[in-house]
């Protein structure tokens, strides 16, 4: 039933999101439906064959992966992801008898109805509600008017759903470098890459923590450019009193399956700015507006109602949950702050909460004799924690900048000059080391663990550092 999912497990792929769960199609239960919800986070977070637990003092001797007795069982299971229960089995079944499958159906059903939830709970009069977060960022793109020529400022460091929202405009993607603490974007570095056809900055919340918004506010307002908020990771993510999303022009989110509000594909844009918003409707509407006209060029990007069915189940639970995971995220960040071996995520002032999708590390090397970040995954793995490399090369180092630069359509919508200035800029040293040092916790189920989940991660982290001169002999 269940494609063990490669993703934690194995450091070649990058994104949680490409966890591969296949059900048989015939006769599935609900029960079986859970089980296998469940099964598939065990097989995302869990490590491979493990001894028995032993209850040995934990962070002392033998590293499991040369004999000795790992730190957490491989039966010890984790809370399933994506959240079920009876409230969403229950909202799909009533939307499939209901026959109301489709938004443009009723002004009633799912989808309007979560609009409406999901901008009162964000704090913002405005929802459009899209088939993926990808597709809320490309909205948002082109109802700004941008396209060939513009240029949009955003991070290496990203999903590459960031970058297909400015190329499906056939807009340039100018990447910043990063702040190698926080794997936000530098703001510094935003300011650097500004020219005369920058048209909007587009930061990255990585990991769902809050970025610099304070900077990079002044530096949109300084330049007059639209920020266009990439949110995807940040449900609920609060900074100096505003919930991330709300701080720019419009505010993009994910409802991908591995996201922390979750309906399998699914995104939504907020704002305040009526006229802005009512284009994003009319844009993700293939063109056509609310009055019924087909005005201006767009895809179809619409949310089904199952979508929202599901999202709509899973409100109730959302907040504490949210509450959850910033929990359990500060007790794991209080006790390895002062491990030299790791340094948790840096936030930055004004970080009130974070969504904590991802609960992240930097790897130092100097702390663990030299040894290798593969032989400390390899290591920590066997105590029965696996942790991800996470984005293995930044999106400077992707292909796409070779078909753009090739492409015909490129050459004929930007001068050979700017072309081979895009590629002589395209360096981010601090993208890179990020990548190399990046220790990775899937954590929209994982942090929704116990207490004793989350000491077992600190546990095993501070074993493998504590006896780090055994990496060696791996
Ligand atoms: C998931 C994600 C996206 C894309 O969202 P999809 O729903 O997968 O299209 C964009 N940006 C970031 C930061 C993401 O994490």
């Amino acid at each position: 039933m269940i494609e063990r999912n490669p993703v934690f497990t194995d450091a070649q792929v990058a994104f949680p999101k490409e966890q591969g769960v296949t059900m048989k199609k015939s006769d599935l239960t609900r029960r079986q439906f859970l089980a296998t919800a469940s099964a598939t986070s065990l097989a995302a977070v869990a490590s491979r064959a493990i001894p028995a637990y032993g209850d040995i003092t934990k962070k002392a001797g033998k590293l499991a992966v040369l004999g000795g007795q790992p730190v957490r069982s491989k039966d010890k299971a984790w809370p399933s992801w994506p959240y079920c229960d009876d409230q969403v089995v229950d909202a799909v079944m009533k939307t499939t008898k209901s026959g109301i499958w489709c938004r443009i159906q009723s002004s009633s059903g799912t989808v309007p109805t979560f609009e409406k939830e999901y901008a009162r709970l964000m704090g913002t009069k405005f929802c459009v509600a899209t088939g993926s977060g990808t597709q809320a960022l490309h909205t948002c793109v082109e109802a700004l008017g941008i396209g060939p020529g513009d240029e949009v400022i955003t991070s290496p460091y990203t999903d590459p759903g960031t970058i297909a929202a400015i190329l499906s405009s056939r807009a340039l993607p100018v990447l910043a470098d990063l702040d190698p603490e926080s794997f936000q974007l530098d703001p510094a570095d935003v300011q650097r890459r500004i020219t005369e056809n920058t048209r909007a900055i587009m930061p990255v919340h990585m990991m769902g923590q809050p970025c610099h918004m304070e900077r990079i506010m002044a530096i949109a307002e300084q330049h007059s450019l639209p920020v266009i908020e990439d949110a995807c990771q940040a449900h609920l993510a609060q900074y100096q009193g505003r919930t991330v999303g709300t701080i720019g022009r419009v505010g993009c989110f994910s409802f991908q399956t591995s996201k922390t509000l979750a309906c399998g594909e699914g995104g939504a844009i907020i704002g305040d700015d009526e006229e802005l918003m009512d284009k994003c409707y009319t844009v993700h509407n293939h063109g056509t507006s609310r009055r019924g006209r087909t005005e201006l060029i767009g895809p179809k990007y619409r949310m089904n109602e199952f979508e929202a069915a599901i999202l709509l189940g899973q409100m109730a639970g959302f907040k504490e949950r949210f509450q959850r995971r910033n929990e359990n995220a500060n007790y794991l960040t209080q006790r390895l702050k002062d491990c030299p071996g790791v340094a948790p995520q840096k936030l930055y002032p004004g970080t009130q909460s974070g969504s904590f999708y991802l609960y992240t590390l930097s790897y130092r090397r100097e702390h663990f004799n030299d040894a290798d970040r593969s032989l400390f995954f390899k290591a920590l793995d066997a105590e029965g924690i696996s942790l991800s490399p996470y984005i293995e090369r930044g999106l400077h180092r992707e292909p796409w900048i070779d078909h753009i630069l090739n492409s015909r359509t490129y050459q004929k919508m930007y001068s050979t000059r700017r072309l081979q200035r895009f590629r002589e800029e395209m360096k981010c040293p601090n993208c890179d080391k990020v990548c190399q040092d990046m220790l990775m916790l899937w954590a929209s189920g994982p942090l929704l663990g116990s207490r004793e989940d989350m000491d077992d991660i600190a546990d095993a982290i501070l074993k493998v550092y504590e006896n780090r001169d055994q990496l060696s002999s791996i």
